[in-house]
């Protein structure tokens, strides 16, 4: 465990000048500060940010689970996506050099593994699991199922229990204690039917879960990609200074926001052009050339077949968004449990 780094504190001021450098530019990362995996750093007063790793192109790269925030209120901490059952263990030693606060709250930021299994170490330490209604749902639905899919595969699953949402939200749920305010809002069906951001008002920064992220990683399995692109639209709103992705290193929040919407923007035109020239999907997929997504991402956005392949079925009427964790009934949510499965051993 490295030493958490303090002096990230000038982030507004970095930021700032990183706009200035990229304006109309893809990312260079490294102008971003240098991160290691498991390095902790001080983003504002009390805001602390664990870096997960994670490559889209280095498979050597051990995925270690999703990114991850903390914030230090007076008496308690409120701890933002709860990574997997093992991650959760190492956030918590980190956790521990920076306070000695109980930690009351953690924030599923939708109901995948590498951000809600490890609910049941979170719990142990006495916090309640915060979520949306769709999230908590889909937990409590198809989540005994894929726990015991994904306790094939891990350990750190296979030896713990599933953990479901303690307190869910329709549209927000705020905790504020007159020295820290955190807000969880849904935004939409973005990622999945469940997603919750986290904005920090006082440090105007946004933790987004995997409803943004910071290179190739977009999983888009249950994703509604037209409300996704809504769901951006809505982040800007909040006019952040930095984005905390769910994956991926933090970024100039106009500029990472612009790029991830880019990428289902144009990936929506490219697919609905095809289809309306009568193309089948692998022409299309092969047709598809983003050179800013290879320049942002490192890898070519046509090598993610099954993303295009997801915008196809949308475009061409084979997706009821319902079955993706919409409905408003929990019967009728519709099987998807391959795609979460493969979510929970992958990215
Ligand atoms: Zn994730």
């Amino acid at each position: 465990m490295r030493a958490v780094k303090k002096g990230w504190i000038g982030m507004a001021g970095l930021v700032g000048c990183l706009l200035a450098v990229w304006a109309g530019q893809a990312i260079q990362e490294k102008q971003i500060p240098a991160m290691k995996f498991n390095d902790v750093v001080e983003m504002a007063p009390g805001v602390f940010f664990r870096y997960s790793s994670i490559s889209a192109t280095d498979m050597s790269i051990p995925f270690g689970g999703c990114n991850n925030t903390w914030i230090v209120f007076k008496d308690f901490v409120v701890v933002i996506d709860a990574n997997f059952p093992k991650e959760a263990e190492d956030v918590l030693a980190a956790i521990r050099k920076t306070t000695d606060k109980p930690i009351r709250f953690v924030l599923d930021t939708h109901h995948h593994g590498d951000h809600a299994y490890g609910n049941t170490v979170w719990a142990r330490e006495g916090a309640k699991v915060v979520g949306h209604v769709n999230c908590s749902r889909l937990l409590a639905t198809n989540g005994p199922r894929q726990w015991d899919e994904a306790a094939k595969d891990r350990k750190d699953i296979a030896s713990n229990k599933l953990k479901t949402v303690d307190i869910a939200f329709d549209d927000s749920h705020v905790i504020d204690d007159g020295t820290q305010r955190v807000e969880f809002h849904h935004l939409g069906h973005a990622h999945t039917a469940g997603d919750a951001v986290a904005w920090l008002p006082r440090h105007r920064i946004l933790c987004t879960g995997d409803a943004c992220v910071n290179g190739a990683f977009n999983y888009m399995g249950q994703s509604n990609s037209a409300s996704w692109v809504n769901a951006l639209d809505r982040m800007l709103k909040f006019d952040p200074e930095v984005v905390v992705p769910g994956h991926g290193k933090p970024s100039a929040a106009r500029q990472l926001i612009g790029l991830q919407r880019r990428y289902f923007a144009d990936t929506r035109a490219a697919v609905k052009k095809g289809i309306e020239a009568g193309q089948k999907l692998e022409e299309i997929t092969t047709a598809i050339d983003m050179p800013w997504y290879k320049e942002w991402t490192g890898k070519d956005a046509a090598k993610i077949p099954e993303n295009i392949a997801h915008v196809f079925k949308e475009l061409t009427g084979k997706i009821d968004h319902k079955t993706l964790g919409s409905a408003s009934q929990p019967g009728t949510m519709g099987p998807y449990s391959t795609e979460s499965v493969t979510r929970v051993a992958g990215r």
